[in-house]
Parts: C-alpha cells; structure tokens; sequence
C-alpha cells in the first residue's frame, strides 16, 4: 500500500508540467548590492593630542605639533597667520 501511493507520487512528479527552473534564488543583484552596502570605510578615530590639543590619530605622532609621547618626532612648518 505505502509503495503503491510512493508510486503514485511519483508518476505525478513525471505528469507535472515543467516550470521555469530558477538558477538563483536570490538575484546576483540583490547579492551584489548587499554586499556592496558594506564596502565602505569607517570614521577615523582621533584623540586629543596632549601637547596641543588637536584632534590626532591613535599611536600616530601629532600632525599639528609634531609630537610623540611628549617628544618632538617630526619637523612641523609654522602654519601661515591667519
Ligand atoms: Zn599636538
């Protein structure tokens, strides 16, 4: 009886009428847009320099007085007045 109805069954599969058969399930677009939303960069942290002030880099030398834990690493040119 169970392998008659699975007989059945299946002579209904082979009777049923082919549908379009998606290749995806999911657009290649929607996959690409998805995926695109999350390529970006993200804010560039800063701290405050504690010689000047000035919104710098993390573990980065001082863009603006040129210092480095307290030490001048790098030559900073005088800013033009204004
Ligand atoms: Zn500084």
């Amino acid at each position: 009886m169970r392998a008659n109805a699975r007989a059945n069954a299946r002579d209904a599969c082979d009777t049923e009428i082919d549908v379009a058969n998606l290749k995806w399930k999911t657009p290649r677009s929607k996959t690409r847009s998805r995926r695109a939303a999350n390529w970006k960069l993200g804010d560039v942290t800063t701290v405050q320099c504690p010689q000047c002030h000035q919104p710098k880099r993390p573990h980065f030398a001082c863009p603006s007085c040129g210092t480095y834990k307290g030490r001048q690493v790098i030559k900073v040119q005088d800013e033009p007045a204004g």
